[in-house]
């Protein structure tokens, strides 16, 4: 997304046409595509939480009805919590929703920053994994000892107070970088889930790709230039997510705001 390539070389074609890609938040697409291709859809594999394309909230009832259809055609809903579970709450995105998804795909977080992934899901889907069942999964470091250990420890460290504090925190961050827009006379929507969050360099947020894809490139590049300049260091692209971690501290919010603040200014300062 950052450098404008919509795919990647290598990839079948013939891979590529048994994936049906729709727009996120848009339930009567996900409809559109299940009534032409009936019981032949596998699965319908979603971030509850959109984070790969800067931070976009599902809308009240997307996630809902994404459950509702798959039930009724019988087909398997999977989220891709591999940013959101562990982020937005212990029992990550589905907790926070309130929705049961078959599958839930897990990673990052959970490897306190060694490499990881991990799936899970209903008993009988799992019992269909070997050795129980057909579906072999197994790799070179799958259940690598010291990715457990830091993972084991990661996950002892959470607790919901701590996601009290990620939540205040990062609230804090967002009204902060909101109230610096405003004063540059910037136009830009923060958007934030959680300790998730992303500026964007446009008038509202965004709802799906397309008008996440708007966003002014040149704006956000000059504002994480200036940022940088004064020592603080956000995601080169705009379709990323900023994380607020459990050491951030408010000295550590306070400072980036005012970071923000000259930045904001110098980013409007630039296209006079
Ligand atoms: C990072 C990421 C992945 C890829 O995870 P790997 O463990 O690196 O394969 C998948 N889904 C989402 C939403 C991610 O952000």
């Amino acid at each position: 997304m950052t450098l404008g390539v919509p795919d990647s070389a290598g990839v079948d074609p013939d891979v590529v046409s048994r994936t049906l890609v729709v727009p996120y938040n848009d339930l009567d697409a996900v409809e559109g595509v299940f009534s032409t291709y009936r019981d032949r859809i596998a699965a319908v594999i979603v971030e509850p939480v959109a984070a790969n394309m800067g931070v976009v909230a599902p809308e009240r009832g997307f996630l809902e009805g994404l459950r509702a259809l798959a039930t009724a055609h019988q087909t398997l809903v999977i989220f891709d919590e591999v940013i959101t579970g562990f982020r937005l709450g212990l029992g990550g995105a589905q907790a926070r929703y309130g929705i049961a998804p078959d599958l839930t795909v897990l990673g990052k977080v959970i490897g306190g920053g060694l490499p990881i992934g991990a799936f899970g899901g209903r008993a009988e889907l799992m019992r269909l994994v070997a050795p129980e069942g057909p579906v072999y999964q197994a790799g070179t470091l799958a259940g690598h000892p010291l990715a457990m250990a830091a993972g084991e420890a990661m996950v002892t460290h959470l607790s919901p107070a701590l996601y009290r504090r990620l939540e205040r925190t990062a609230g804090r961050l967002a009204r902060g970088l909101r109230a610096a827009a405003d004063d540059a006379g910037a136009t830009v929507s923060v958007v934030r889930v959680g300790s998730l969050l992303t500026v964007f360099f446009r008038d509202r947020p965004p709802h799906s790709l397309a008008e996440a894809e708007t966003v002014d490139r040149d704006r956000f590049g000059r504002f994480h230039t200036a940022l940088t300049a004064r020592g603080v260091l956000i995601p080169p692209s705009p379709f990323e997510a900023w994380f607020i971690s459990a050491a951030h501290a408010g000295s550590d919010v306070d400072d980036t705001v005012a970071a923000a603040c000259a930045a904001f200014a110098a980013v409007a300062e630039s296209t006079d």
